[in-house]
């Protein structure tokens, strides 16, 4: 008779159905600890493995923006629980299953999940700040009349704006 353990980690459905997998963490004999992290399953073809990804965001200091980097893992994948591609899943740490697998699928995420929520309303605020930038460059470059030098170390976006500026003004000499 098969039993399901207690994995420590709330999780909003256990598996309906048990399985054989000695690396299940719920019907087999391998403990979850480490990290834990959502991710899109974007290959399920291997044998008990699935291949998860997720996006992160890395900062660039020299920019002061963000760079999309995306990580992409191993893990096991329990019969009881067995994944599809495009399927949204919960990953936890656990000890190396194998050369590449250190972790374990322990759940279906179906609603959009925390990190890409918070991920999209920081791209949202981010845009509109640069719009708010945008704006107010604008104003300034036509009180000025904006006598800048380029540099060649300025930023694509600077540059562009300058751009910008540089045709207004030859819009209002032409008037
Ligand atoms: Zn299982």
């Amino acid at each position: 008779m098969t039993t399901t353990n207690n994995i420590g980690i709330q999780v909003a459905k256990q598996p309906a159905k048990p399985c054989t997998d000695i690396h299940c963490p719920y019907h087999g004999h391998v403990r979850l600890h480490g990290r834990t992290f959502v991710g899109t399953v974007v290959s399920a073809k291997a044998a008990k493995t699935a291949t998860v990804a997720w996006e992160r965001r890395h900062f660039i200091r020299k920019f002061e923006r963000y760079s999309r980097r995306l990580t992409k893992l191993h893990v096991h994948n329990p019969p009881c629980i067995n994944a599809v591609e495009g399927e949204k899943v919960k990953i936890v740490e656990t000890r190396p299953l194998s050369k590449t697998k250190h972790f374990i699928i322990i759940e279906k995420v179906s609603a959009p999940h925390v990190r890409f929520v918070e991920h999209e309303h920081l791209r949202k605020k981010e845009k509109m700040m640069a719009d708010e930038e945008a704006s107010e460059g604008k104003k300034e470059g036509a009180k000025k009349g904006a006598a800048k030098t380029t540099s060649p170390q300025k930023k694509p976006e600077e540059q562009k704006e300058e751009k910008r500026k540089s045709e207004q003004e030859e819009d209002t000499s032409l008037q």
